[in-house]
């Protein structure tokens, strides 16, 4: 799907001059009868996407029907340039997704539609409180507007160019979709983003996955609960779902815990029982799944939550690539069963960092060297390996979760590296005037008693593995460039002591 444009105009180009058998009727160039748009770039782009799609082998009648009124949409531009700038807490959004009024709409469309979804369930193998679950954080059980043409929405996307390869995929996959008799023109209601009907495809995905359940030739996720609730069905049996297993299980954790196990390694059940988990309804597990591998996921960190994700929650997953999505669907679906949430209450006094302090927090980490990737502001996998890394260097619980008090910690760190990086004036620790320099700095702020001999002993590594801590280092007892630098700015600012100052004389 994501093709470059030169990719793009080439497989056209070839395709035009006739390089494929099959397509040489498709070599002339048609002529189109568009309306103008009143944006004369946005009709310059419609004008060279029609001679690629009819190059692509689409049918240009659909295409002159589908393009020829079109009108870019500028509030979709808009839309897609202000996406995801604000940042909530995981638990803000799980309150606002798992609500009662939610789960009780969600009981009664499982009831209103109890044959369908049994027999849904049977023939695709996918658990059915999961399939309402994604309908409903989708488009509400299908009462979400869609207020968007699906063929506007995404040939406003491609002409303004951001990620156009990707966008004209979409259109040419649209034509296709009408072809085939799936859906008609003026029928494919969307986000702004162009994603279709209630189970909220991109056209790709529709042409390959979504079904047509009753049968009348139509693949109606518009209007049709049937097509609707069997294509989210066969979204998730081709990505995997296994029948009949669990999704996630909450878990005690003892307090030695080691958190670092949570770094998405999948163990059997029977390790994390070995390890002390133990399931929060009570009672043990059965033997098939003690066999069942599964990850460790702290939602919150080591204060809030805990849950063994078995695989079907990595097909949740691959619905939309976000463990909050999967959590919010799998504890809508636990609700729907009358299962109860989670045990273990959320820890909010724990506070949440905004986007631009995440953004911080990657670079600050990045500079104390432990790489979180490009810093974009988004808690992903690199991140949490980071912040991970970078607890277990100083010996707090490794739960590769970020909070305020963590980035002030670590940005404390990553200045006072900066500032030692100006200070290029520290005499060689390969001298002994220079081990005489640290030892003297060591003296001033109160970690080494005795006098400045310039030779490294004992009681040096002991005062540099002290300093080290205090400065949220691993303690090494290492005589380092870095440490010296450290431990001369911190010199420079405890208050004097007379014995400096006699020396000084
Ligand atoms: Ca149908």
């Amino acid at each position: 799907m994501k093709r470059s444009n030169l990719l793009g105009a080439a497989l056209a180009a070839a395709l035009v001059t006739g390089a494929a058998p099959g397509v040489q009727a498709q070599q002339q160039t048609y002529t189109f009868t568009f309306t103008s748009s009143g944006d004369a770039a946005f009709d310059a782009w419609r004008a060279g996407f029609a001679q690629r799609a009819v190059a692509a082998g689409r049918s240009p009648a659909v295409l002159q029907q589908m393009l020829g009124p079109l009108r870019p949409d500028p509030s979709i531009v808009t839309q897609d340039q202000n996406q995801a700038e604000f940042v909530r807490p995981v638990w803000d959004y799980i309150n606002r997704a798992v609500t009662p009024a939610k789960i009780a709409e969600g009981v009664q469309r499982r009831q209103a539609n109890a044959q369908l979804f049994t027999d849904v369930e049977r023939r695709f193998g996918v658990d059915a409180d999961i399939i309402a679950g994604i309908w409903a954080v989708e488009t509400n059980y299908g009462t979400f507007p869609l207020p968007h043409d699906a063929p506007q929405a995404l040939a406003t996307l491609a002409a303004d160019g951001r990620r156009r390869a990707q966008f004209e995929g979409y259109l040419l996959a649209l034509m296709e979709m009408v072809e085939k008799g799936y859906v008609g023109p003026g029928e494919m209601k969307s986000s702004w983003a162009g994603a279709l009907g209630q189970p909220q495809f991109m056209p790709d995905i529709y042409l390959s996955t979504s079904v047509d359940w009753d049968g009348d030739g139509k693949r109606d996720i518009w209007n049709n609960t049937g097509d609707t609730l069997a294509s989210i069905a066969n979204y998730l049996a081709a990505r995997g779902w296994r029948r009949g297993e669990p999704v996630y299980d909450e878990v005690y954790l003892p307090q030695s815990f080691d958190y670092a196990l949570a770094d998405g390694t999948a163990r059997p059940v029977s390790q994390w029982v070995a390890l002390g988990a133990r399931s929060t309804s009570g009672f043990g597990y059965m033997d098939q799944v003690m066999a069942m591998n599964a990850q460790l996921f702290l939602p919150a960190g080591a204060q809030g939550p805990a849950l063994l994700l078995f695989p079907n929650f990595a097909v949740i997953r691959a619905y939309n690539p976000s463990d909050r999505y999967a959590l919010i669907v799998s504890l809508l679906a636990r609700a729907y069963e009358g299962g109860n949430g989670l045990v273990k209450p959320w820890p909010v006094e724990i506070g949440s960092l905004t986007r631009d302090q995440m953004l911080d927090l990657q670079g600050a980490l990045n500079k104390l060297g432990f790489s979180s990737g490009t810093p974009d502001g988004m808690f992903g996998s690199a991140t949490r390996r980071a912040v991970r890394q970078y607890q277990q260097s100083v010996g707090l619980p490794a739960d590769g979760y970020p909070t305020p008090a963590l980035l002030d910690r670590v940005k404390g760190r990553s200045a006072g590296i900066d500032r030692a990086a100006a200070q290029n004036a520290s005499p060689s620790l390969r001298t002994q005037a220079g081990v005489r320099s640290l030892q003297q700095a060591l003296i001033r702020i109160g970690k080494l008693r005795g006098r400045a001999d310039g030779d490294v002993g004992p009681a040096t590594r002991r005062a540099i593995e002290a300093f080290e801590r205090s400065i949220d280092l691993e303690a090494t007892g290492r005589a380092t460039q870095f440490i010296l630098d450290e431990a001369r700015k911190a010199a420079n600012s405890a208050p004097a002591r007379r014995t400096t100052k006699k020396r000084r004389r």
